[in-house]
């Protein structure tokens, strides 16, 4: 057989795989975004181009996610949970409202985060990395005449009186993981001291993480807690942002992807994770979604902003212990009565 023959015979095979394939996944889906908004935008858009399936999203923080998909557990109105923070999705795994997928790309995850949740059997894949610190705007830090501050410590500086935003950890995984990152790094009772210290500095706490990180960018607050790589767009951008990683050490985030217990669209819902866990998927995220978190898949090419892990002083964060039912419902509610709340 000639060669062009073959090469047609190959096409029409394997084009014809495809069609059919394409018409299984035709349907809908319904995503929970718990990643910043233009990654939202740019994955969702681009797993109906190459699926068909006609696909919407509704985002939200990843504690405010959480709330919902316990709300609607007598009937579940999203099928795929996409981004966010290991922690509360290990919670959601563990309280009976994730459907369990073992995605084939899981090959391409490394060991030691193929299933990362507290209960296992992959309730929930690792999509990203990434890690905690704050961000500095200079500008509006150098007409106060204050140093950049180098470590969580330096944040209580009385100085800085109503200059820091955070988010709030009942509706934001990026303000659970600060919280639960100052109880590993020092114990309870000093974290809690902490954090009604650093409370007289806070002039808001915002939904999602993302909010803090941008209203420091834009000049409302001098200091930003939140994910790096976040506060790395708005420096990309031009803001006058300074990342820093703080001196005593910090923690860092597992993101995660899940499937609804009761989706509608279940076999759509295991294409997305497939497609979450992808090369082509991880990489869209930093060249179109507007995110330069660590990827997982390990045949991705990473963002040429994303940070290094390995030369971070991290703490070694315990994802069962945090991310257990309890303990993080017991740190949340203690967190409101003794830091927000308190007079
Ligand atoms: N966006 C990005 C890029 C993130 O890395 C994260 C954390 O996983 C989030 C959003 C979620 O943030 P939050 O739950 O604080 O709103």
């Amino acid at each position: 057989m000639k060669l062009s023959k073959i090469f047609l015979t190959v096409t029409a095979v394997f084009g014809g795989l495809f069609l059919s394939q394409q018409a299984e996944a035709e349907g809908r889906l319904v995503v929970y975004c718990s990643a910043q908004n233009t990654m939202c935008e740019q994955e969702v858009a681009a797993f109906e181009k190459k699926y068909n399936v006609k696909t919407s999203f509704i985002r939200g923080g990843t504690g405010s996610i959480f709330a919902r998909i316990g709300a609607e557990k007598a009937n579940p109105q999203g099928d795929v949970w996409y981004g966010g923070t290991l922690d509360p999705h290990s919670q959601a795994g563990e309280m009976g409202l994730l459907t369990a997928y073992q995605s084939p790309n899981l090959q391409y995850i490394p060991d030691e985060l193929k299933d990362p949740a507290k209960v296992k059997g992959n309730y929930t894949s690792a999509i990203y990395l990434g890690i905690l610190g704050f961000g500095v705007n200079t500008e509006r830090l150098a007409k106060l005449n204050i140093p950049v501050p180098k470590c969580w410590k330096d944040l209580t500086d009385s100085r800085l009186k109503m200059e820091i935003q955070s988010a709030d950890p009942q509706s934001s995984g990026t303000a659970y993981t600060a919280l639960a990152t100052f109880v590993q790094l020092w114990g309870e009772k000093e974290a809690f001291n902490y954090l009604t210290e650093l409370h007289k500095n806070v002039s808001q706490y915002t939904k999602s993480g993302n909010t803090a990180t941008r209203n420091t960018a834009r000049g409302e607050a001098s200091i930003g807690i939140g994910f790096l790589h976040e506060h790395s767009i708005e420096k990309e951008k031009g803001a006058p942002v300074e990342l820093i990683v703080p001196c005593e050490g910090t923690g860092y985030e597992i993101g995660g992807v899940s499937i609804i217990k009761g989706a509608r669209n279940l076999e759509n819902a295991k294409l997305f994770v497939d497609w979450a866990l992808s090369k082509e998927a991880q990489e869209l995220s930093w060249q179109k979604g507007d995110t330069h978190q660590i990827l997982t898949n390990l045949e991705a090419q990473q963002s040429p902003y994303a940070l290094d892990f390995k030369s971070i002083n991290l703490i070694n964060y315990d994802f069962n212990k945090y991310g257990a039912a309890d303990e993080r419902k017991r740190l949340i509610d203690k967190w409101i009565n003794r830091v927000k709340l308190a007079q």
